[in-house]
């Protein structure tokens, strides 16, 4: 499924299966997450897209051609994310922060990503993953639960967090975070009944409208909502010396609001892209978490119904794209 360009529909290709080069490997997708980042990829929210571009960063799948240098064994089963490659040699890259690589590659926006039955993709970024899991239940943890993750270590050792947005990457680090004993409060689009009782069904203790104040100051707030009128309201809700962690690639301007909101050392900080460290430690601890994601699988060539989806926030959980989802089930 190929966007052509940014704005328009995706459209089915058909293309010779790609050969993997050096250090890649052909990756037969078993099942591809679709996040908000695609969307923002599709409705042309992000500059320089590759184009025309395959995208989705949320690929599970099994490795089925390998180029030179590759000791991944053929057959296994590997997640591919967002992160595709990282130069290793940029002063980012040699500190431990490949995620802000001066010339990175980001997989379904500036290479060819995972709405397709074949992808290719680099070894060495390449997560080895089980046999035993469920592709599509998986799909979500390779950049909600990633990113997810990484925002929930930015916002610290608190015990109370706010989450705004309660879609993919949420209702994943809901589940972290009642595991690690915190406290969860769940804000959603005002209104949303349906989304605050699913957000209480994974264990927050309070949900309610953005615009509404918790019943107890917060730790930390997380912003998974791409809207930017939220930092200065999540200011207002954390306690002195919060945080409040921007978890999106995109998001529409922050207004500007009293710096009575920012003082006694409340800070707002975003989070970009994964390292493979963050995707090695949030893969290992998932199952120790028992996460269990809620997901909604539609075939490979409903892209765009499940992109229509998830713009219209008619998705609880993620939506996943299964290319060989219309030959097992009626869809
Ligand atoms: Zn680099
Ligand atoms: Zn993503």
């Amino acid at each position: 499924m190929v966007l052509r360009r940014a704005g328009e529909r995706l459209a089915i290709e058909e293309r010779p299966e790609p050969e993997p080069g050096p250090g890649q490997i052909r990756v037969a997708v078993e099942a591809c997450g679709v996040c908000r980042t695609d969307l923002h990829v599709v409705d042309g929210d992000l500059p320089d897209p590759k184009l025309p571009i395959v995208p989705g960063h949320e690929i599970v799948g099994r490795i089925e051609a390998a180029g030179e240098g590759v000791g991944l064994p053929l057959g296994s089963r590997v997640g591919v994310a967002w992160l595709g490659h990282a130069c290793g040699h940029c002063p980012y890259c040699v500190s431990a922060r490949e995620n802000l690589c001066d010339t990175p590659l980001f997989t379904g926006y500036t290479r060819d990503g995972g709405f397709a039955t074949h992808t290719i993709a680099e070894a060495a970024f390449a997560f080895p993953l089980a046999e035993d899991l469920d592709p599509v239940a998986a799909a979500p943890l390779l950049c909600a639960g990633l990113i997810g993750w990484r925002s929930l270590k930015a916002a610290g050792e608190g015990e109370a967090i706010g989450i705004y947005g309660f879609g993919a990457a949420a209702h994943i680090i809901a589940q972290v975070c009642r595991w690690q004993g915190r406290r969860v409060f769940a804000f959603t689009r005002p209104g949303d009944a349906a989304g605050q009782r699913f957000a209480l069904s994974l264990g927050a203790e309070w949900a309610g409208g953005s615009d509404e104040k918790p019943p107890a100051p917060l730790d930390a707030a997380i912003l998974f909502a791409p809207v930017g009128a939220l930092a200065p309201q999540a200011l207002a809700a954390v306690r002195k010396g919060g945080r409040v962690v921007c978890g999106g690639i995109y998001m529409s301007d922050i207004p500007s609001f009293p710096y009575r909101l920012l003082w006694e050392e409340r800070s707002v900080v975003s989070v970009a892209n994964l390292t493979r460290a963050d995707g090695h430690e949030f893969l290992a601890l998932a199952p120790r978490a028992q996460v269990r994601t809620t997901t909604r699988p539609y075939a490979l060539e409903k892209a765009n119904e499940a992109l229509d989806d998830l713009r219209a926030g008619r998705l609880e959980g993620a939506a996943v794209l299964a290319p060989y989802f219309a030959h097992t089930k009626n869809v």
